[in-house]
């Protein structure tokens, strides 16, 4: 099947599109991307056109987001693979601005959400959030949705861009998607390409551990104690754990003790890699 997408790649006729659309009545979501798309990408383009009547999707390999010793360069890249893919999900519009588009020279301003960004992802990539909440902020400036989409796949950035928003007042509403993941139970993640075959077997394991945690919370065990055996699980298995904690799933405070209620999040290395991971106390599935 042929899907027709357009591709625009500056601001200017991003809104030209956008305000073709909303002269015609009709409503736009967003999902921001940095391309390398993937099932967990177009379930939430998937979502999107269920919630409003035009989708636009956007692929940015944003710079401000990675570390200096980061994959910024190896980052896979394939826009016309990209595009058809985000076209059969129901994407109308592929907006994909090259850098100067986005950070003309004399760019000089930074977004920085405090509370949200002190620890957890911040503690091995200090600078990632500014990057990310930079960059949101912009695509939503340019844009101009009614609602933009991101998954639960990155629980601190979701609820970092929630706060954002809140926080400048941009008129959008932020939704989050559910986790999209392989039938092994790996959450989809364009770095899942960088596993060699052995650690690709081992991988399931970060969801299993977490998995098998929430439950422990939610039959009333310490969050210490859920937390210690699925420490234990991944480390016997290979993963270096960056962190592992249970946390209050809006504020993202520290939990102790037992709570019936709670965000487990994850991250830790298999070799060079870095995948991360989360589960609601109850988990859902
Ligand atoms: P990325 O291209 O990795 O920056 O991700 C773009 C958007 O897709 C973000 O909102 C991610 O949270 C989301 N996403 C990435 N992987 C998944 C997944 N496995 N399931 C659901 N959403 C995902």
């Amino acid at each position: 099947m042929t899907t027709e997408i357009e591709i625009v790649r500056t601001v200017a006729d991003l809104r030209a599109k956008v305000a073709a659309w909303r002269a015609n009545g009709e409503t736009v979501a967003m999902v921001p991307t940095m391309g390398a798309i993937h099932e967990g990408h177009m379930s939430l383009v998937r979502q999107a056109k269920g919630l409003a009547d035009r989708v636009v999707s956007s692929i940015f390999v944003n710079p401000l987001q990675f570390g200096p010793s980061e994959d910024f360069e190896a980052y896979p890249r394939g826009e016309a693979r990209d595009a058809e893919l985000l076209a059969s999900a129901g994407a109308e519009l592929l907006y994909a601005p090259n850098a100067r588009e986005m950070y003309p020279d004399g760019f000089s301003t930074t977004v920085h959400v405090a509370d949200l960004t002190e620890d957890l992802c911040r503690r091995e990539r200090p600078d990632h959030f500014d990057g990310v909440a930079t960059v949101v902020a912009k695509l939503l400036l340019q844009c101009g949705p009614d609602i933009a989409i991101f998954g639960e796949k990155d629980y601190q950035q979701l609820l970092i861009i929630k706060r954002l928003v809140r926080d400048l007042n941009i008129p959008v509403e932020i939704v989050g998607g559910a986790i999209v993941r392989e039938s092994d139970g790996l959450a989809l993640s364009s770095r899942n390409a960088y596993l060699s075959d052995a650690e690709r077997e081992t991988a399931p394991l970060l969801r299993a551990a977490i998995h098998q945690a929430a439950q422990q919370m939610a039959a009333g065990d310490a969050s210490e104690a859920a937390l210690k055996n699925a420490r234990a699980a991944l480390e016997a298995a290979g993963f270096r754990v960056d962190y592992l904690e249970a946390r209050d799933p809006q504020t993202l405070a520290p939990l102790s003790g037992a709570a019936s209620s709670a965000r487990i999040l994850v991250a830790a290395f298999l070799g060079q890699t870095r995948l991360i991971d989360n589960m609601s106390v109850p988990p859902q599935a």
